[in-house]
């Protein structure tokens, strides 16, 4: 025979991105989804009934060098691609959507540290975050103000040597459970320039936490509440030694954080194909499994074609990060396209399993529940589609 050799077959697991990594991300990988397999998902029904954050996995990480990856070696990270980063959230996001999120949102919070802190600061700060040792939490949102982020109230008043923080910051997922808070806090005028940002530490006298909020799903993924009442943060603490930068450094941290949501809806649409997969081929009805039905398989190859294309987005978007463009429009396509995916996918699934897939006996019900949550998380998906056509078209409203 002539011609080029024949591609190599793919392996069972067809996620053609994994497999143009260089050998080293590709053992990274195979690490993460052994750990996954083995380690996660089946652990991964009795933290979400027991309303735990499963820190004992996230401590797991930490030991096997995952809390850092794209953070630089000079803070103890690994340097690697944002891209491999984001891999790694969508595998631990398959086996457990409250350990892939948190991963994200702690490191949504140790880049804007990293990024936008004095030498000194990171030095302070970021190691331990990127090491694993402290658990990071990101604080934006507060009770009155979710999408128009920067009409919050908190405010941050300079007295000596401290700011003194009030206020109530709302949904902040790890609280109560986060060492080290990244928070944003008025100490101008109204508006995004009178925003700054605050390293907070748990201990920190002044702040305490209110219950866990009652949630629809992603129970292991504690989200609650900091009261701030006359807190005396440390002046060293603002971020970048400069007032009024908060606001960008929170914009700037959500595209990568963007990025990550997009990642972990991935992991979650994967997991709920695989379960729904497995489930069409051995369950039987009119004498055959009901995979050979062209109504269920067509429902399967949509879920399927959703979930490479959500995979695909993303990584592209990474890559343009990797290279140092701008990826402001291009993470919030990716979120809104992969978390909207994935809420059809999740109710496909369900779909698939008929009566037993609206029971507590299959986990595609929960898959369905958690999905929901990002298509809210990180800025709504109306305000994605805001970003972008603001974006394409320059205008402001
Ligand atoms: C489980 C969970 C975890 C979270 N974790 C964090 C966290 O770690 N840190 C943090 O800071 N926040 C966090 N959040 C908060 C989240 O980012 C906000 O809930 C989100 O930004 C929406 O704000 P909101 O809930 O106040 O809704 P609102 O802003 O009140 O929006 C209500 C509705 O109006 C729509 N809307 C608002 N403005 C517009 C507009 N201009 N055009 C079109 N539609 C609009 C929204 O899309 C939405 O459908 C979390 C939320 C949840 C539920």
């Amino acid at each position: 025979m002539t011609g080029p050799d024949p591609s190599p077959p793919l392996p069972e697991d067809e996620r053609v991105v994994i497999h143009r990594l260089p050998e080293e991300q590709r053992s990274l990988l195979e690490l993460v989804e052994g750990f996954t397999r083995e380690e996660v998902a089946p652990q991964a029904d009795r933290w979400e009934r027991e309303h735990t954050f499963p820190r004992p996995l996230f401590d797991q990480l930490a030991r096997m060098d995952l809390t850092g990856l794209p953070f630089g070696e000079d803070v103890g990270g690994s340097a690697l691609p944002f891209a491999t980063y984001l891999m790694v959230v969508e595998e631990l996001s398959r086996g457990l959507l409250a350990l892939g999120l948190g991963l994200s949102v702690h490191t949504l919070s140790t880049w804007g540290i990293d990024t936008h802190a004095t030498p000194e600061q990171r030095d302070r700060f970021v190691p331990d975050l990127v090491a694993g040792r402290a658990l990071g939490a990101y604080s934006l949102s507060e009770p009155g103000s979710g999408s128009d982020a920067a009409g919050m109230t908190t405010i941050a008043k300079r007295d000596g040597e401290v700011y003194r923080l009030d206020g109530v910051k709302a949904w902040v997922t790890h609280g109560g459970v986060a060492d080290r808070y990244l928070v944003m806090a008025r100490t101008g005028d109204a508006g995004a320039r009178g925003i700054s940002a605050f390293v907070v530490d748990a201990d920190q006298p002044g702040l305490t936490v209110a219950p866990p909020e009652q949630k629809m799903g992603m129970w292991a993924s504690p989200t609650a509440q900091l009261v701030f009442e006359n807190a005396p943060v440390p002046a060293d603490r603002l971020v970048g030694d400069q007032e009024g930068t908060g606001f960008r450094i929170a914009m700037a941290s959500l595209d990568g954080g963007r990025l990550g949501i997009a990642a972990c809806a991935t992991g979650l649409a994967q997991a709920a194909l695989d379960a729904a997969l497995a489930y069409a081929r051995e369950r039987e009805q009119f004498g055959q499994p009901i995979a050979s039905f062209q109504g269920v398989s067509f429902l399967l190859a949509d879920m399927a074609t959703r979930t490479e294309a959500s995979r695909t987005l993303y990584q592209s978007a990474a890559d343009r990060r990797d290279h140092g463009y701008d990826t402001t429009k291009v993470a919030a396509m990716a979120k809104l396209f992969a978390t909207d995916a994935t809420m059809q996918t999740t109710t496909d699934a369900v779909q698939v399993f008929g009566g037993y897939g609206y029971t507590t006996d299959f986990p595609v019900e929960r898959y369905m529940r958690e999905a929901k949550v990002l298509q809210i998380v990180e800025g709504t998906n109306q305000i994605q589609r805001m970003v972008i056509g603001r974006q394409l078209t320059g205008a402001r409203a």
